[in-house]
């Protein structure tokens, strides 16, 4: 069978207990569509071996009758995740050469449920950034093209490589981690389903820290199904986590029935920005009408503190990434700067985290440290962390209205051109998480499924927001919304 590659989780999955195919032919298509791939620039740090080996193993546990959810089934794990003697670097100079003696929670119950690993795939340095670019390894590019200009574009960020890996073909899924759209701005970005559960069902453990009350990781799928078959493998109740949630994991594809019969989705006034390309406000509501069409009630909402979030994530995110970071001080990881005669340790820290930080990182730096210093505290991140629990209130007020579920736009435009933004100033590209970052805030599950495709035949997404805990009646109403929206674009070949 050819094209192996090209299949998502659940197809893989039957055609691998039925015995129509073989984990070892399955990763050998992907393998070869790597290799192939290089001028995407997704896997950043191939695991060839790791994958055939798991592949054998895999198949003969299918043999024997003993195939759990993933079993067999190749996939990319994003570079922010430890994996067990194999390198992980954040994308990061200052981690360059860093191979874990551990294995991060999300990944191990991935290996657990049989899932095969292909490679460690590029994202922006320590999951900074919308488009890619800030990566070590140099920018992902996005296979999908602007009608015939082959000017290169984004795949989005910071899981660009996931989601450039999956759009390709190059693996069934992927995983990706999420602090303020990083899972869902790419998926929609490339024409694929991310999603951000709440905060605590995946373990962070092992999971190279950015900011840790936002952080969370997800899988980045070729459909609805596939995320949840992948979701519900990645979670589980963790105590080496002290965040990590003591729920049970609910059996999330059996949940995805398509009825959506009464459910009331909530359309946010407030989501309306200023200036939003006509192209995206009809796809919302198109999208809308999808939903209401399968028989749910579309209700207008608000959520009055909206505006707020942006500028608060983006003092509570550095204030975190700040303090996680001061753990790479060239002593305990990856890269060290080369000293002159007479260097003290505190040229050592300065000159290896000048060095190994990217130009992003330091600003992130510089800003968490001034948000978080003495005179400053109160007056942005005190504050900062006020307008989070309104944000969180907006979200809890409608909910216990008796919202099921929330529309939005995943993003605000379809993706740009590389180096589009390089002169612009950094917040033009913090505009990117506009739509996502109050589910961070508010911790809430939040997923994006591709909608439809702009004028010049790039992928839009939309956004729906679940409850907390709710992943998989959210799910369901994205399967719905899939299912309508019917987008069955791929990006044509050209590398
Ligand atoms: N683009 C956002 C940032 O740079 C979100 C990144 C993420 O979710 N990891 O902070």
């Amino acid at each position: 069978m050819s094209d192996l590659n090209k299949l998502g989780l659940a197809e893989a999955r039957d055609l691998l207990r039925k015995g129509e195919t073989t984990s070892v032919e399955l990763t050998e298509s992907c393998l070869s569509a790597i290799d192939a791939a290089d001028a995407l620039n997704a896997f950043v740090h191939k695991t060839p071996e790791i994958a055939l080996e798991r592949a054998k193993a895999a198949d003969a546990r299918i043999a024997e009758g003993d195939a759990p959810a993933m079993c067999g089934l190749p996939i990319g794990i994003k570079d922010l995740f430890c994996t067990k003697g194999v390198d992980s670097q954040a994308a990061s100079r200052i981690l360059e050469g860093f191979k874990p003696e551990y294995e991060s929670t999300v990944s191990q119950n991935l290996v657990d449920a049989g899932a095969v690993m292909l490679g460690k795939l590029n994202m922006d340095e320590f999951a900074m950034g919308s488009s890619n670019e800030t990566s070590v390894y140099g920018n992902v590019v996005s296979p999908w093209r602007r009608g015939n200009d082959d000017a290169e574009l984004t795949p989005g960020g910071s899981s660009g490589g996931s989601a450039s890996a999956v759009a390709a073909d190059l693996c069934l899924a992927a995983t990706g981690t999420d602090t303020g759209g990083s899972i869902r701005q790419p998926a929609a970005f490339t024409g694929i389903t991310g999603i951000k559960p709440t905060y605590g069902r995946c373990s962070r453990w092992g999971v190279v820290a950015f900011a840790s009350s936002l952080d969370q990781a997800g899988p980045m799928t070729k459909n609805v199904r596939d995320a949840a078959i992948m979701l519900e493998a990645m979670c589980s109740h963790d105590p080496k986590d002290s965040t990590s949630a003591d729920l049970a994991v609910p059996n999330f594809e059996a949940m995805l029935t398509g009825d959506i019969k009464g459910k009331k989705i909530g359309i946010p006034k407030e989501y309306r920005m200023d200036g939003m390309p006509g192209e995206i406000e009809k796809l919302w509501s198109d999208g809308a009408e999808m939903l209401k069409a399968a028989g749910a009630e579309i209700v207008d909402i608000s959520l009055p503190h909206t505006k707020y979030a942006l500028p608060a994530y983006y003092v509570i995110a550095p204030a975190e990434a700040s303090s996680n970071l001061a753990r790479y001080d060239g002593v305990r990881y990856g890269h060290r700067a080369t000293l002159a005669q007479g260097d003290g340790i505190t040229e050592m820290y300065e000159k290896t985290r000048a060095e190994g930080f990217g130009p992003e990182v330091q600003r992130r730096v510089m800003i968490g440290t001034y948000v978080l210093s003495a005179g400053f505290y109160d007056a942005y991140y005190n504050r900062a962390r006020r307008v989070r629990t309104l944000i969180k209130k907006d979200f809890e007020d409608v909910f216990a209205a008796g919202i099921d579920a929330i529309l939005t736009p995943a993003t605000p435009s379809a993706a740009f051109g590389l180096g589009e933004m390089t002169d612009a100033d950094p917040v033009q590209m913090y505009l990117n998480d506009v739509f996502t970052v109050t589910v961070n805030l508010a911790g809430l599950p939040g997923i994006a499924v591709p909608a439809g495709l702009d004028k010049q035949g790039l992928p839009l997404g939309l956004q729906l927001i679940g409850r907390p805990w709710e992943e998989g009646d959210l799910l369901n109403t994205a399967y719905a919304l899939e299912d309508a929206a019917g987008f069955v674009a791929k990006p044509a070949k050209w590398w």
